[in-house]
């Protein structure tokens, strides 16, 4: 559709429509200005006739969560690169460069951008597998040592709120909830549940681990008591506290703690001289 080399803060994509809600609000939820071009008439050649239903789709989802809009162009003359746009892009692509030590190269832009979106999803990889160990060693596994699975998309989305903790509350997630008095522990739920997000504790009681439910409502249907149904609420129980940024928060903290301190000792000292130097001259 685009028929020319991309700049540097244009991405080129095979589908609009393989591009599900979780990534494009991880995308907006990072970059604030952000517009799809996809001009009248492509998608009407393509045999995936859904792809700009789903692409419309996916992204008032992803507007709904991030707060934010994303432009649509259907006119090439409206791809402007904007000094600021293509400003950002490239400081953001030499801070990659200067932190990762690789060389992203200037002469193709196309090359430049993947590269730079690669990075930042080595970035969000790297992320995701601090997330993911975070969440093993407080929930990873069932009572019968069976491993919870994260999608791919529930990890972008975690990344994304992890960054954002503020955005949860636009999100509305559906989890099962059990009416303990119908429960009989008969474990059917359990079993059918596709990432072992719901377990039997204790001597039996419905338990769930949100973070690792799709709210697919397989165990709702499956249910033989009708004792679970599927509840809406916003995603604030999805933000999965980050040890490492809390001790490094912690650590500037105290440093500013201890600044603070140095700089009043230091005032203290200066005015007692000041008083001596006073009394001297009087
Ligand atoms: S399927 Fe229903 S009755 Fe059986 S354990 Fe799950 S919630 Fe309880
Ligand atoms: S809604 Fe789906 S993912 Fe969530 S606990 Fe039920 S079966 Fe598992």
């Amino acid at each position: 559709a685009l028929k020319r080399m991309p700049r540097e803060n244009e991405v080129v994509v095979a589908c609009v429509g393989d591009i599900t809600a979780e990534t494009w609000f991880s995308v907006l939820a990072d970059y604030p200005n952000v517009s799809v071009y996809l001009p009248l008439g492509v998608c009407d050649k393509c045999r995936n006739t859904g792809g700009e239903d789903i692409l419309g789709e996916a992204i008032a989802t992803a507007e709904e969560w991030a707060g934010t809009g994303m432009g649509l162009e259907v006119d090439p003359k409206s791809l402007k690169c904007h000094k600021r746009r293509e400003y950002e892009r490239k400081e953001y692509m030499e801070k990659i460069a200067r932190t990762t030590g690789l060389t992203v190269t200037k002469l193709n832009p196309a090359t430049a951008a993947l590269a730079s979106v690669t990075q930042k999803l080595k970035a969000h990889r790297h992320q995701i597998t601090q997330l993911e160990r975070t969440l093993n060693t407080m929930c990873g596994t069932t009572t019968a040592k069976r491993r919870r699975t994260l999608t791919h998309g529930r990890q972008l989305v975690l990344s994304t709120l992890q960054n954002h903790p503020e955005l949860a509350q636009n999100m509305q997630v559906s989890t099962p909830e059990c009416d303990f008095d119908k429960c009989t522990s008969c474990g059917e739920c359990v079993n059918v549940c596709p990432t072992f997000a719901c377990d039997l504790v204790g001597s039996g009681r419905f338990a769930l681990e949100s973070t690792y439910c799709l709210g697919c409502g397989a165990c709702v249907k499956v249910c033989p008591e009708h004792a679970l149904k599927l509840v809406e609420h916003d995603a604030s129980n999805l933000v999965v506290v980050d040890p490492e940024a809390e001790e490094k928060a912690a650590q500037k903290a105290r440093a500013h703690e201890e600044a603070q301190k140095v700089k009043a000792e230091a005032k203290a000292k200066l005015d007692k001289m000041l008083d001596q130097v006073e009394k001297l001259a009087d």
